[in-house]
C-alpha cells in the first residue's frame, strides 16, 4: 500500500477504500524504455554480443564477486551458471519473481520500478549460462509487475534485443512471462518449474537439482530478481567496487522488506554486515518492539536483546536464524503473540501442498494446537506436542516449507512469547 501505514486492524478498511476508489494507490514511477537505453541500458548486453565479453568472462566476474542467491538459499550465482553451461544444450533460465513469503516485497518494488533491468539481466544470465530461453514467473497478486515486465519483454523484442538473432550476433534468447495462481509453494524452485510446465504446483524430490534436470527436464538456472539486479552494476563497476562493502562471505548489499510497528516501513538496501539493530533504527522503530520476525513466516522470532547480531548469511546461520528473503516484521508490545503464531500456523496449514504426509498432517495439527492454546489449553502438553510435530516435519518433509513451517512457533516458545503459564 505504498507509504500508507496499514496495520492489521485497518487493513480491511484500507482495502475496501482502495477498491471503492476512495483512496488513490501510490503508483511508483518507472523508467521508460528510451530513458533506460539512454542511461546505458543494454550496453552490457551489447558488449556480450559483440565479443567484448565472452560468457566465460561474465561467469568469472560473477564468481569472483562472490554474489550469492538472494532468494533465501544463498547459492553462489556464478557457480550455478557455470554448472548449467557445462551441459550440452538446450539449457534454460527461470526467474523466480513469485515472492510469496509474508512480509517480503523487495522484488515487487524492483520489478515495478525497473522492469527493463530484469529483462536485460535475465538475457545476460542466459548468455552466460548458454541458455536459449527464460521464463519470468510472477506472483499472481502482482498484476502491475506482470504488466510492466511483459511490456519490457515486448519492447526488447521489438528492438531486436530478444529473439532468434539478437543484434545480429547469432545468439538467440527469448523470454516468456508466466503468472502464478496464488500458491505460496510455487515459490519453491521445483514447484515453480512444475507450474511453468502446466503441472500441479508441487515440489519435486531433490536431487536431481534444476541445474541438471530443470524445466522440461533440461538444465535450468533458477534465479531471484534481487540477485540478477546486481549483475549489470557488477559488470559495469567491477568486482572490487562490489566487494568494497559487505563481508568476505556475504559481499555487496542486501534488500530488507521492513514492516509492522515501525515509523517508515519499506524496502531498505543495507551493506551486508550491518546489525539488525541499525536496520531497525533506520526504519524508525516507533515503539519498543516486543520482538522481530526475521525471514518471513518461515523465519524465526528474534529477541530485542539479540538484535545486535550482524546481517550476513554466515552470522545469521551461526545464531540459528536465516535472513531468508529479507523479511523483517516488527511486533509491538501490545501484539497478541498467540494470535500471531496461530495465524502463521494457519498460513502453513493452508499452503502445504499435501504431497508428503509429515507436512500435510503436521501443519494442520500445529494450527489446531495453537487454536487450543488461544482458548486457554494447558500449555505444557501442547508445547511438547508442537515440539514432536516440528521434529517430524523437519526430519521427513521433502521441501523447505515442511522444514521451516514450525520455525516461527518454535522460536516463539523458546523466547517465552507463547506457552507461558498465563496463556
Ligand atoms: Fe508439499 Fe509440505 Fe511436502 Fe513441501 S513439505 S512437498 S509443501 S507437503
Amino acid at each position: 500500500a505504498g507509504h500508507y501505514h496499514v496495520t492489521g486492524a485497518d487493513a480491511d478498511s484500507v482495502a475496501a477504500a482502495l477498491e471503492a476508489g476512495k483512496l488513490e494507490p501510490e503508483i511508483p514511477p518507472y523508467t521508460d524504455f528510451a530513458a533506460y537505453r539512454a542511461d546505458g541500458g543494454y550496453a552490457i548486453l551489447a558488449e556480450c554480443l559483440d565479443g567484448t565479453r565472452s560468457a566465460d568472462d561474465v561467469i568469472q566476474v560473477i564468481e569472483e564477486s562472490g554474489l550469492r542467491g538472494m532468494g533465501g538459499a544463498g547459492f553462489p550465482t556464478g557457480r550455478k551458471w557455470r554448472i548449467v553451461r557445462g551441459y550440452p544444450g538446450p539449457r534454460l533460465m527461470a526467474l523466480n519473481a513469485d515472492e510469496g513469503e509474508p512480509g517480503t516485497f523487495k522484488d515487487r518494488v524492483l520489478a515495478e520500478h525497473d522492469p527493463f533491468a530484469i529483462v536485460e539481466s535475465l538475457c545476460i544470465a542466459g548468455f552466460a549460462a548458454g541458455a536459449s530461453k527464460g521464463w519470468v514467473y510472477v506472483r499472481g497478486e502482482y498484476p502491475r509487475v506482470t504488466q510492466r515486465v511483459t511490456d519490457a519483454v515486448d519492447k526488447a523484442r521489438d528492438a531486436g534485443l530478444l529473439g532468434a538473432d539478437i543484434l545480429g550476433s547469432g545468439f538467440g534468447f527469448d523470454i516468456e512471462v508466466r503468472r502464478g495462481a496464488g500458491a505460496y509453494i510455487c515459490g519453491e524452485e521445483t514447484a515453480l518449474l512444475n507450474s511453468i510446465e502446466g503441472l500441479r504446483g508441487e515440489p519435486r524430490q531433490k536431487p536431481p537439482f534444476p541445474t541438471t534436470h530443470g524445466l522440461f527436464g533440461e538444465p535450468t538456472a533458477v534465479n531471484n530478481p534481487e540477485t540478477l539486479f546486481n549483475v549489470i552494476d557488477l559488470l559495469v563497476d567491477g568486482v572490487d567496487v562490489f566487494r568494497s562493502c559487505g563481508t568476505s562471505n556475504s559481499p555487496g548489499t542486501k534488500l530488507f522488506s521492513v514492516s509492522g510497528a515501525v515509523d517508515s516501513p519499506g524496502v531498505y538496501e543495507v551493506p551486508f554486515g550491518q546489525s539488525l539493530a541499525q536496520l531497525l533504527e533506520q526504519a524508525g522503530v516507533c515503539i519498543d518492539p516486543t520482538t522481530v520476525l526475521l525471514g518471513g513466516a518461515a523465519g524465526r522470532f528474534v529477541n530485542p536483546a539479540q538484535t545486535d547480531f550482524l546481517l550476513t548469511l554466515e552470522d545469521a546461520q551461526a545464531q540459528g536464524f536465516t535472513l531468508g528473503s529479507g523479511a523483517v516484521v516488527v511486533y509491538g508490545p501490545d501484539e497478541d503473540m498467540v494470535d500471531v503464531c496461530t495465524r502463521l500456523a494457519a498460513f502453513f496449514a493452508d499452503e502445504s501442498c499435501g504431497k508428503c504426509v509429515p507436512c500435510r498432517i503436521g501443519t494442520v495439527r500445529q494450527h489446531e494446537i495453537m487454536v487450543q492454546l488461544g482458548k486457554g489449553a494447558d500449555p505444557e502438553p501442547a508445547m511438547a506436542l508442537i515440539g514432536d510435530i516440528a521434529d517430524a516435519m523437519a526430519d521427513s518433509s521433502i521441501c523447505g516449507l515442511g522444514h521451516t513451517a514450525a520455525n516461527a512457533v518454535q522460536s516463539a516458545i523458546t523466547l517465552g512469547l507463547i506457552g507461558g503459564p498465563n496463556e
